[in-house]
């Protein structure tokens, strides 16, 4: 190979300004028929690979487009579809896919979960009750129409045997290996019939091999690789792995394939690289723009890196390519209307990532000055980005000279709490809800008018205002004891903040796919961040007038604002997460001067961020513990520090946890609330806790008697008087009567429990 190549490793589905979530919505509500829905699709995918092409990517990858998730795809193309969809065997239909993805009235869906550390979620294979067998090969169909269509020789990409065994459930561990081996010769095949179609590269993404595998599973890795070589000779395998530098890398390293991918962003592969080297016969294909971010690389150091790497591997076998699919990254900046310059030149999208490996390429193969124009400009944008929003001396000097003590409360829980019931003399299992309330079509429809401008702030304001105060109401009617004000004003929780501290913006089209057709559109924090005016204050000082209980103030947490933005690169995560800390602590303590006497801080995105590697867990762990504490560290002893997370499985974390020293917390458990229970009697919790009494993620209403056991269970570990009664998580995406009907059962239950145990301390 004599020349250094550009490579991609997917492309964005959604298309510019998401046409491919209407066309899949349109679909899914019968405006339009599933010719249609190909039609328009088969549009936007043509349309990607073509802008690759114009671009100049050498290898453009084809299979990556879905019509919702590419794990999803990759099991029908094995007929891997779960025997409530009577699936009968041969090409899984579209009505069949979508069943799947999302259910059908007589049927639920496949459970979904989050690929590795992303916010993507991918529908979680189930291998109970099927034998899989190749009933479409996919990889094939796609190679030909880009060849056909476009002239273009594609790199087809499917998700490795291992990686998908791995992520898939339905099957006793102790049987992985055999579960794998029924696939080798699946993938054999869609091999075979790639490479006699002319394919001249296959990428095979195994994202699994940076994660800890045991050495059994490394074992299935070799074979099944070797299984490859053996039958398939001939095709060209690049071995891709993503999002964190390989595990097993001396091994890994070694297997028969072509080329082995590797990420140079997160995680030091170069370290690895330059201890183990890289096989002769091999080439390397370099990750090194970020897959994950949104900011402009600084090219002239990604150059610095690739000589190096260049150095490192034989004869120029060297791919540049971005370090992940770019389906983690909006489309392209360039319809970003509302920008200031200065940060629309730092910033880069999937289009522009592709223009920089095309450049980074260009000038590994022509030498620097085929490229410097690119280099320095790269170089300025940055540098701009960096004087004119990244040098807040202020607050970067805080951010320096904090101590341990900054991060802590002026006296310890057990003192605090004291304090805290005298002033907000609550009784035995107080009742709460976790924020939100039912954000109604009305209320939607209200706010997105307001966004078009077609009502006033003013008329938007007083449409809030009713919200809560018909929900005060409500909620006093009920007779719950911590009131909420609702969150009506907000679209999103950390939108929500970031369109209000100093350091953050928000896009117009910088969407990024969640699940399925839905999509999220981080802010970004493009520089210091501090506190500017109060954010949440009106809203919740209006709640507070129209009641004698307490109503909670709500914020989001550092570590859920910080890991669900695009950060931007040129000062450390940690040092931001600490500058969002400090821009909490006003809004705390402004929330105090006006008479909270609650203040709610959600970190639901705590443990999805933990690292992939473990070994990177406790400096995690650490530093979000830390900002959390020192966010509310300025609180009044008697202010009342609640937090919440959704999830239950927080064995994990259990120790970051009772770290972050909230006076109260409340955790979604009611779909595993024996589990739940289970950790508090392993580990001592002496602080508050709320573990909630019901599922909100169902429509169902449950009885008295489910949540008086739910809350009996808990009390066998808990005491009494550390508990709430909540439900797991907020109510938003429920209906009003439904959630009126269920807290109104969770009150009963309560009150009943509560009189109980008072009677029994008699
Ligand atoms: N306070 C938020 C709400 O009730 C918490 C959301 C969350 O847990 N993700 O909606
Ligand atoms: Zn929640």
């Amino acid at each position: 190979m004599s020349k250094i190549k550009s490579s991609n490793l997917g492309y964005p589905r959604i298309g510019e300004s998401r046409e491919w979530k209407r066309a899949l919505e349109n679909f899914w509500s019968g405006v339009i028929s599933e010719t249609e829905l190909i039609e328009k699709t088969t549009e936007i995918r043509l349309r990607n690979l073509k802008k690759q092409q114009e671009k100049g990517i050498d290898l453009i990858q084809v299979n990556d487009f879905s019509l919702y998730d590419h794990v999803l795809d990759t099991a029908i193309t094995f007929g891997i579809v779960p025997k409530r969809f009577n699936y009968t065997g041969g090409k899984v239909d579209v009505h069949t896919y979508f069943a799947i993805a999302r259910g059908t009235d007589g049927a639920v869906a496949s459970e979904m979960t989050k690929w590795f550390n992303t916010n993507y979620h991918y529908i979680v294979p189930e291998l109970n009750d099927v034998t899989p067998s190749l009933v479409e090969n996919r990889a094939l169909t796609f190679y030909k129409e880009a060849k056909d269509k476009l002239g273009i020789d594609g790199k087809p990409v499917i998700l490795g045997p291992v990686t998908f065994v791995k992520l898939a459930k339905g099957y006793d561990p102790q049987e992985f290996s055999t579960i794998v081996e029924t696939f080798v010769p699946l993938y054999i095949q869609i091999l075979q019939e790639l490479v006699e179609a002319g394919a001249s590269w296959v990428q095979i993404d195994e994202p699994i091999l940076v994660t800890q595998l045991s050495k059994e599973e490394i074992a299935v890795v070799e074979k099944v690789y070797e299984a490859f070589a053996e039958h398939v000779p001939h095709a060209q395998i690049i071995l891709q792995t993503y999002f964190e530098k390989i595990t097993a890398y001396e091994k890994i390293v070694n297997l028969p394939v072509k080329a082995i991918g590797m990420d140079f962003v997160h995680g030091d592969s170069l370290e690895l690289l330059k201890t183990y080297g890289f096989p002769k016969d091999k080439v390397l294909a370099a990750g090194i723009i970020d897959g994950r971010n949104v900011w402009r690389a600084n090219l002239a150091e990604k150059r610095t890196i690739l000589e190096v790497v260049k150095q490192l591997v034989h004869h120029n076998q060297l791919i540049i390519q971005p370090s992940c699919s770019l389906l983690h990254v909006p489309v392209t900046k360039t319809l970003e209307q509302k920008l200031d310059n200065v940060i629309y030149d730092g910033l880069s999208f999937a289009d522009e990532k592709l223009d920089e490996a095309v450049t980074l390429a260009k000038g590994l193969n022509h030498g620097t000055v085929s490229v410097q124009a690119d280099l320095d400009q790269a170089n300025e944008a940055i540098k701009q980005l960096i004087e004119t929003y990244q040098s807040n001396d202020e607050i970067r000097k805080k951010v320096a000279h904090l101590t341990t003590a900054d991060a802590q409360r002026s006296i310890p829980f057990a003192e605090r709490i004291e304090k805290q019931k005298q002033r907000l003399q609550l009784p035995l299992l107080p009742t709460t809800t976790i924020g939100s309330l039912p954000q109604t079509p009305e209320v939607r429809r209200t706010r997105t008018k307001w966004r078009k401008g077609e009502i006033t702030d003013q008329a938007y304001e007083q449409f809030v205002k009713e919200q809560m105060k018909r929900w005060i109401k409500i909620q006093e009617e009920l007779d719950i004891d911590v009131l909420v004000h609702g969150e009506f004003e907000r679209n999103d929780m950390v939108e929500y903040f970031g369109e209000k501290l100093n350091g953050f913006t928000v896009t117009e089209f910088g969407w990024v796919q969640s699940y399925g057709s839905r999509c999220v559109k981080p802010p970004l924090i493009f520089g210091d961040v501090s506190w500017d005016k109060p954010i949440t204050v009106k809203e919740s000082v209006y709640a507070q007038s129209l009641t004698e209980r307490p109503v909670k103030g709500m914020l989001t947490g550092p570590v859920t604002i910080l890991n669900w933005s695009f950060v931007h690169n040129t000062t450390p995560r940690y040092e931001i997460m600490k500058q969002i800390a400090l821009a909490l602590q006003k809004e705390i303590e402004s929330l105090e001067e006006e008479g909270i006497t609650i203040i709610q801080v959600d970190e639901p995105a705590l443990r999805e961020g933990l690292p992939l590697d473990r070994k990177k867990w406790n400096e995690y762990l650490t530093q979000s513990s830390q900002a959390f504490r020192l966010a509310t560290a300025t609180a009044r002893a008697d202010t009342q520090i609640h937090t919440h997370m959704c999830y239950s499985n927080f064995e994990d974390i259990f120790d970051c946890i009772d770290d972050l020293d909230a006076d109260v917390i409340s955790i979604e458990t009611s779909r595993s609330h024996g589990e739940m229970v289970s950790t508090f009697e392993e580990n001592t919790y002496q602080k508050e806790i709320g573990l909630g009494v019901y599922d909100i993620h169902s429509p169902r209403i449950p009885s008295v008697d489910e949540i008086k056991q739910n809350i009996k269970r808990a009390l066998q570990t808990i005491a009494p008087n550390q508990f709430w009664i909540n439900p797991d998580c907020g109510l938003k995406t429920r209906k009003e009567d439904e959630t009126i009907a269920a807290l109104k059962v969770m009150v009963q239950a309560a009150k009943e429990v509560r009189n109980k145990q008072l009677a029994s301390q008699k």
